[in-house]
């Protein structure tokens, strides 16, 4: 029995296009993705908050399109991707649906994840969805990401995803039930269930892609888990070649984890604490260094004064009035925007700025406190 899925608190699956679209057909497993669906909503009824990342779209799409076989040029897949995204969403949508779960679709480029600001935003969409008990189905938004900017393999994109979120745990659903130490075709190769440390000697064992639908293989499948694991996410490649794939994880089916050495939360604190200049300060009142020290965010009401040019994401150090550094963290506001918000409830922010942002300057999940003079 494997307890990190079962424990998991927040969990992104992704699910490869081999799984889902029949190879002959071109349609939908229709009974295979009913039988995830139920394992979704065990997770979901066990408390866990579900990410789903489904490849699927270019697969579907080239079917309908009368494209013939073999490999697409780019523009190609990219109308493939643009008939079957409709197709796709529609499947989970009404999936979903049997077992009264919302989905919601997502469609993410590269830079979503890479660029600071539309990081925010995409994290800031999804923990709504979260909050609000919906699924986000999310692929890459293939039909106008453009080659250079495009991740192409939805393992990355799963782990990228997984990281921005801070998942505790990463399901890799494929054709294959986890890592060998040689092509699984061959005698000699060994299954490797437990990987503690992704060294140049397990990247090696990746060998060439095997499916013909998908695009990943396992060197997209190592690229991920090494996003993963330093996010503090454990992930796990498991064969969703059978029905209820994610039970079947629970239960103890062969597959091959990828072990995080920290959690989420402790691996985004570090994060902030250890490698990142602070570009300005937060002088907050004694109120907020009492309400931060009980593990709180961080106000407006509690901010006194704003220093420095800083940008939304950047990490600025919160300060009390003798300047002593209390906390570090990634601010949400412009210091512009944050120095006409400060002193006042979050309540008033929306009637000062125009718009509605987040009711804290530093959430405490992005906040760690330290304890030195500045
Ligand atoms: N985004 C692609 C699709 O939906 C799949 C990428 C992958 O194969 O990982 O068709």
């Amino acid at each position: 029995m494997s307890d990190r899925l079962a424990k998991a608190r927040r969990i992104v699956v992704k699910i490869g296009s081999a799984l889902l679209v029949d190879g002959k057909t071109g349609a939908i497993k229709a009974s295979w993705l009913a039988s995830l669906i139920d394992d979704l909503a065990d997770a979901k009824v066990r408390g866990a908050e579900v990410v789903v990342v489904s490849s699927g779209a270019i697969a579907l799409g080239r079917r309908t399109l009368g494209l013939a076989k073999g490999k697409l040029k780019l523009e190609q897949s990219q109308a493939a991707a643009a008939v079957g995204q409709i197709a796709l969403a529609q499947a989970w949508s009404e999936a979903l649906r049997t077992r009264n779960i919302v989905a919601a679709q997502v469609l993410v480029t590269l830079t979503d994840t890479e660029e600071r600001r539309r990081y925010l935003n995409a994290r800031a969409t999804l923990s709504t969805l979260l909050a609000e008990g919906a699924v986000p189905v999310i692929n890459e938004n293939d039909t106008v990401a453009t080659s250079e900017i495009r991740y192409g393999d939805n393992d990355r994109l799963a782990a990228r995803v997984a990281s921005m979120m801070s998942a505790d745990c990463l399901v890799l659903l494929s054709d294959i039930d986890g890592l060998y130490t040689a092509p699984p075709t061959r005698k000699d190769a060994i299954f490797i269930p437990e990987v503690r440390e992704v060294t140049p000697a397990i990247e090696a064992m990746a060998g060439r892609p095997i499916s013909g639908l998908g695009s990943g293989g396992m060197i997209t499948k190592i690229e991920a888990a090494k996003i993963a694991v330093g996010a503090g996410c454990n992930m796990v490649i498991a064969s969703g070649h059978d029905m209820h794939p994610l039970r079947r994880v629970i239960e103890g089916e062969r597959c091959t984890w990828f072990v995080a050495p920290a959690s989420a939360l402790q691996s985004r604190k570090r994060w902030i604490a250890g490698t990142l200049q602070p570009i300005g300060h937060l002088v907050v009142d004694e109120g907020a260094v009492a309400a931060l020290a009980r593990g709180k965010s961080l106000l407006p009401a509690g901010v006194k004064r704003i220093e420095g040019a800083f940008s939304r994401g950047d990490t600025v150090s919160i300060v009390t009035a003798r300047g002593r550094e209390i906390a570090r963290g990634l601010v949400t506001y412009d210091a512009a925007d944050a120095a006409r918000i400060a002193g006042l409830k979050s309540a008033d922010i929306e009637k000062v700025l125009g718009f509605r942002g987040r009711d804290e300057l530093v959430h405490r999940d992005d906040m760690v406190l330290v304890g030195g003079e500045r």
